[in-house]
C-alpha cells in the first residue's frame, strides 16, 4: 500500500490540447479516490500518468516515498483494470489470474497459493477451472480484478471497469468493489463519468473539468458544499436547479418571484447572484412560515418511491459553459437550456413524495426552506459564503401549498401531493 501524490501535473497533447492542467492531488494510503467528470475532462489521461503509460509535460508523480515521474510502468508496482478486461480465452480462470506471476517466474506452489487466496477474496473459488466463455459479465470482471490483485500491488488504478456491465450488475459489482477494497485496503484510484458511481464508491471524489481539478472532497461535502457552479451542477441527480437572481435583503428575487430569507442565510454579496436549490429541497409536508414559489408542471416522472416534477419558473435561466459542460450540453446552442423551458423561463425539477397527484399543466406553489439555498458568483461561478458557511445550513423542507389547473379554477382538493 502507498499514498499517491500528484504535484503540479500537466499534460499537453500537441500545441492546442491541455488534457490535464496543473493538478495537485494527494491520495492517502489505503484511500479509495474517484476521479469524475464529463467526457474529455482528462480523467483517463491523469490515471494513465499515474500508471506510467503517459509522460507528464510538467509536474511530479510520487507513489509511496518514491518519485516515479520517469519510472516506466512495469517498475511502478501498480495494477490497472480497464473497461475492456481482455482475458485470455484459451486459459482457465486460475491461469488468467496467475498469468502475471508466471511471467515473473514466481514458483508454481507460491503462484497456486496466491491465485487460490485471491480467488477466495473475489468469490471465484468454484470457478477456477472454467474458461472465460463459461462466465457471466460480473464473473469476468472479477477475474480481471483478480489478475490485478494477485500481484499485491501498491495501488489499484481502475478506468471505468464496470461500464460494459448492465445496470443491475453494475450496482452489484459496485458493492463488491467496495467490499473488496474494505478487505484489502489497497490505495485505489477509480475513473468514472458517472457521478452516482463516484458518490457511492469514493472515500473522496476529485471532480475534473477541462483538465482542471475543481474540488476534492467526501461525497457528502461535494453534494452539500459545492465550491463552484460546475461541481454544483455535476454532482447530484437530478441536477441542482439554478436561476439568475438578485439579493435584495431580506429577499432573494428572480423573475416574478421573491423568496424571503433571514439575513444570516444570505451572502454578504449584494446584487446579482446565481441561486441554486436541489430538487430534493421540495417536499409535500405542510410547513408554515416558509417562502413560496409558484411553478408550472411540464412533465411528471413517476419513479415508484418518488415523483419528479419537471417545472418551469418565470425567471432568466443560467447559460454558462461550466453548467452546460456539467449537464453535457452545448452552452451556445442552449437558449433556453431545457427542452421544456420557453424563453424567459427556467427549468426547475422538484422531487416529491409518490402520493403526489400533480399533473402536467398544474400550477403548484412550493415552499422552500431558505437553509437549502446555495449562492454563486455569476462572474466567477464560485460559491458565495453566507454567515453560516456555503451551502445549505441544515436539512431542508418544502411544501406544496396548493395547485391549480392552468386556465381552470382552483381544485377543491387543497394539496396535489
Ligand atoms: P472519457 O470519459 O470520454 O474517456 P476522459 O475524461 O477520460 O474522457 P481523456 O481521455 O483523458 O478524457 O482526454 C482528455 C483530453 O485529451 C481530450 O480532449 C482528448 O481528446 C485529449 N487526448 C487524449 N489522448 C490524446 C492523444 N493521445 N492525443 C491527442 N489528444 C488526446
Amino acid at each position: 500500500m502507498a499514498r499517491i501524490v500528484l504535484d503540479g501535473v500537466t499534460k499537453r497533447f500537441g500545441s492546442d490540447v491541455i488534457a490535464v492542467n496543473d493538478v495537485n492531488l494527494e491520495v492517502h494510503d489505503g484511500e479509495f479516490m474517484v476521479l469524475v467528470g464529463p467526457s474529455g475532462c482528462g480523467k483517463s489521461t491523469l490515471l494513465r500518468i499515474v500508471a506510467g503509460l503517459e509522460e507528464v509535460t510538467a509536474g511530479e508523480v510520487q507513489i509511496g516515498d518514491e518519485i516515479v515521474t520517469d519510472l516506466p510502468a512495469k517498475e511502478r508496482e501498480i495494477a490497472m483494470v480497464f473497461q475492456n478486461y481482455a482475458l485470455f480465452p484459451h486459459m482457465t480462470v486460475a491461469e488468467n489470474i496467475g498469468f502475471g506471476l508466471r511471467l515473473r517466474r514466481v514458483p508454481r506452489a507460491e503462484r497456486d497459493e496466491k491465485v487460490k487466496r485471491t480467488a477466495a477474496t473475489l468469490g471465484l473459488d468454484g470457478l477456477l477451472q472454467r474458461k472465460p466463455a463459461q462466465l457471466s459479465g460480473g464473473q469476468l470482471q472479477r477475474v480481471a480484478m483478480g489478475r490485478a490483485m494477485v500481484r499485491q500491488p501498491k495501488a489499484f488504478l481502475m478506468d471505468e471497469p464496470l461500464s460494459n456491465l448492465d445496470a443491475k450488475l453494475r450496482v452489484q459489482m459496485r458493492a463488491e468493489l467496495a467490499s473488496i477494497h474494505r478487505r484489502t485496503g489497497t490505495t485505489s484510484i477509480y475513473v468514472t463519468h458517472d457521478q452516482v458511481e463516484a458518490m457511492t464508491l469514493g472515500d473522496r471524489v476529485a471532480v475534473l473539468n477541462n483538465g482542471v481539478l475543481q474540488q476534492v472532497d467526501t461525497p457528502k461535502r461535494l453534494y452539500d458544499h459545492p465550491q463552484n457552479l460546475f461541481v454544483a451542477a455535476f454532482m447530484g441527480s437530478p441536477s441542482m436547479n439554478l436561476v439568475l437572481a438578485s439579493i435584495e435583503p431580506p429577499n432573494v428575487v428572480f423573475g416574478d418571484h421573491s423568496l424571503r430569507a433571514p439575513e444570516h442565510l444570505l451572502p454578504d454579496h449584494r446584487g446579482d447572484v446565481i441561486l441554486g436549490i436541489r430538487p430534493s429541497a421540495f417536499r409535500a409536508s405542510a410547513s408554515l412560515d416558509l417562502p413560496e414559489l409558484e411553478v408550472e408542471v411540464r412533465m411528471v416522472e413517476e419513479l415508484g418511491s418518488e415523483v419528479h416534477l419537471l417545472c418551469t419558473v418565470k425567471a432568466r435561466p443560467v447559460i454558462r459553459d461550466d453548467t452546460a459542460a456539467a449537464s453535457g450540453d452545448d452552452a451556445e446552442a442552449a437558449e433556453p437550456s431545457h427542452l421544456l423551458a420557453e424563453e424567459g423561463t427556467t427549468p426547475f425539477t422538484a422531487i416529491v413524495e409518490s402520493e403526489s397527484t400533480a399533473q402536467v399543466g398544474d400550477r403548484v406553489r412550493l415552499s422552500v426552506d431558505p437553509r437549502a439555498f446555495h449562492f454563486f458568483d455569476p462572474e466567477s461561478g464560485a460559491a458565495l459564503a453566507t454567515r453560516t458557511g456555503s451551502g445549505p445550513a441544515a436539512a431542508i423542507s418544502a411544501t406544496f401549498q396548493r395547485s391549480e389547473r392552468l386556465g381552470e379554477p382552483p381544485r377543491q382538493s387543497a394539496n396535489p401531493c
